[in-house]
């Protein structure tokens, strides 16, 4: 019908191919923005000025920089004295990830090469867990007083509750720093098919697979391997994590049993809890339920005067037989992704067809969904995609999630993610309809106060084309929704931008949301070219030109 009509309107036909070609041009401009951070060198220039600054702290008759040496560089008094020398853990250290990406740690030690402190640099990790991290005075303190020479020695590292893959990540960061190897995968060593022979005596070859291992005699399964840190699971015991193995039986009902491989535990516990392990045969045919079911390790795995580090690979086999069952069932019916397509498919319905009834139920939905999947659209995300590149992209969902918010907009001038998805403007609706009374800013001040989003948007990403390797999740609120009150800047925008909705409806919408700016400047002025597409070409160019020159 609209093909007919448009065939005998010529204007209507050339406005909207107009409106498409303007969307291509502006959705072109976000993709060279991102395409340009990530073609952008990955600078290795230091920041002396920064080192100087670090070097003050610990020495502050400190004055300027002097030699370098095998990636120090040496701190010095005015009259040229050494007092001591300061580095930091890159390039060695890149390519030990954490959740989400690497970390890089600086290093101040004395005249002697004697670590005199040790601190957070820079991450790409996830901004919730490097903030536990960084308040964790015992993680940085563990390295004080080390010789260079002992550093590049990974043993036992102080590891933090909550962020320990992060935490790990830093640490044997540091240690590849100083000459560690293997660093950039725990537990590096390959599982053998002897390891497996105790439980598959016929086994004649290994299937990796994600987390696992297939284990078979010829083409016959004859089960299956579980390792504890290809699954990534990491519960600490008096010193660290273990990489624990779990066989399972073909039928992938039962346990035949666990083996610890590697661990970072004290002796002689890590030895009593191996033999109990190898000789009581504690889980052998024992079954997931009966496991994952059992409140007290003792029942399985009962080693006295070690009960901490059988504590931790107890947790360790629960934790993965957890997973395990998950991933089984999530191959049987992706549910949880499912239901958040169907949100999301309702989201974008909504958007057009659905009237002002179907809001406060729909922002519902959102608040509900927002809280049980934390899929939010962000600029740390966009700004990470350039960065690190395809490697970083996210599951499918997320992905579908930022096309409906980019893409619907750019070619139909509606904003359908803000107007109805986002959890944390459906949190925003539902205050507001919560309370009668209605601030509305004077014009003057609502004038000031609009821009807020748009100068937001422009200095984050001028901050990240310049290099900045900021947090920018710290930006915006929308971390909490997945990680909680976990960082203190988000957690603060985050309640006073719901606090203020309760008065001034999208209170945070209108004049805070860097987000809400780049999609207002999708739906702005369908099919035709405005003074804010030349500004933001006009950014974009000079971000390029300074990357290519
Ligand atoms: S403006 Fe920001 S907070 Fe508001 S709905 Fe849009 S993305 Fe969400």
């Amino acid at each position: 019908m609209n093909e007919a009509v448009s065939a005998k309107n010529p204007s209507l036909a050339r406005r909207r191919w107009q409106r498409w070609g303007i969307g291509c041009l502006r959705l072109s401009v976000i993709l060279a923005a991102m395409l340009c951070l990530w073609c952008k060198p990955v600078s290795e220039s230091i920041d002396l000025e920064a080192y100087l600054a670090l070097g003050k702290e610990v020495y502050p008759t400190a004055q300027k920089l002097g030699e370098t040496s095998d990636g120090w560089h040496a701190l010095l008094t005015a009259d040229g004295d050494l007092l001591g020398w300061v580095t930091t853990t890159n390039p060695q250290a890149r390519q030990v990830q954490g959740y989400a990406g690497p970390s890089e740690l600086a290093i101040v030690a004395d005249a002697q090469h004697r670590v005199k402190r040790v601190q957070f640099w820079r991450s790409a990790d996830t901004a919730g867990h490097v903030e536990k991290v960084r308040r964790d005075q015992r993680f940085w303190t563990q390295w004080d007083g080390r010789a260079e020479a002992s550093l590049g020695l990974y043993e036992n590292p102080q590891l933090v509750s909550g962020a320990s893959l992060t935490s790990e990540a830093m640490a044997r960061g540091l240690a590849a720093r100083f000459g560690a190897t293997g660093m950039e995968q725990l537990f590096a060593r390959e599982l053998s098919i002897d390891e497996v022979k105790p439980w598959f005596a016929t086994a004649s070859n290994l299937i990796q697979k994600e987390g696992c291992y297939e284990v078979r005699d010829g083409e016959k399964l004859l089960g299956m391997v579980l390792r504890s840190s290809r699954m990534a699971v990491a519960v600490r015991g008096f010193n660290g994590s273990s990489d624990v193995l779990v066989a399972l039986d073909a039928d992938d009902a039962k346990v035949l049993g666990v083996a610890v491989r590697e661990s970072r535990e004290n002796e002689p516990y890590l030895t009593d809890v191996k033999d109990e392990l190898q000789y009581a045969h504690g889980f052998a045919e024992a079954s997931i339920e009966q496991i994952i079911g059992t409140a007290d390790h003792t029942d399985l795995l009962l080693v006295s005067g070690a009960s901490t580090t059988a504590r931790s690979v107890f947790g360790t086999v629960q934790e993965m037989l957890r997973r395990h069952t998950r991933e089984q069932q999530s191959t049987a019916f992706p549910w949880r992704i499912s239901l958040g397509m169907v949100w999301l498919s309702a989201g974008v319905w909504l958007g057009f067809r659905g009237g002002k009834k179907s809001r406060a139920v729909f922002a519902c939905c959102s608040v509900v969904a927002g809280l049980g999947l934390g899929w939010m659209v962000g600029q740390d995300q966009l700004i990470g995609w350039g960065q690190h590149g395809w490697k970083t992209l996210p599951a499918l969902p997320l992905l579908v999630m930022t096309a409906i918010a980019l893409i619907i907009p750019a070619f139909t001038g509606k904003n359908v993610y803000c107007s109805r998805i986002c959890p944390h403007g459906a949190a925003q609706t539902l205050a507001g309809m919560a309370w009668k009374k209605r601030w509305a800013l004077p014009a003057r001040v609502h004038r000031i106060f609009s821009a807020v989003p748009w100068l937001s948007l422009l200095a984050i990403w001028a901050l990240a084309l310049a290099g900045s390797r900021l947090p920018f999740a710290h930006a915006e609120p929308f971390e909490v929704w997945s990680t909680g009150f976990v960082a203190l800047l988000p957690a603060v925008v985050f309640t006073m931008s719901i606090v203020v909705s309760f008065f001034l409806p999208q209170g945070y919408c209108h004049y805070g949301c860097p987000t809400g700016a780049l999609l207002k400047f999708l739906t702005h002025a369908p099919g035709r070219w405005t003074r804010r597409d030349s500004i933001a070409a006009s950014l974009v160019a000079v971000a390029w030109l300074v990357t290519l020159f």
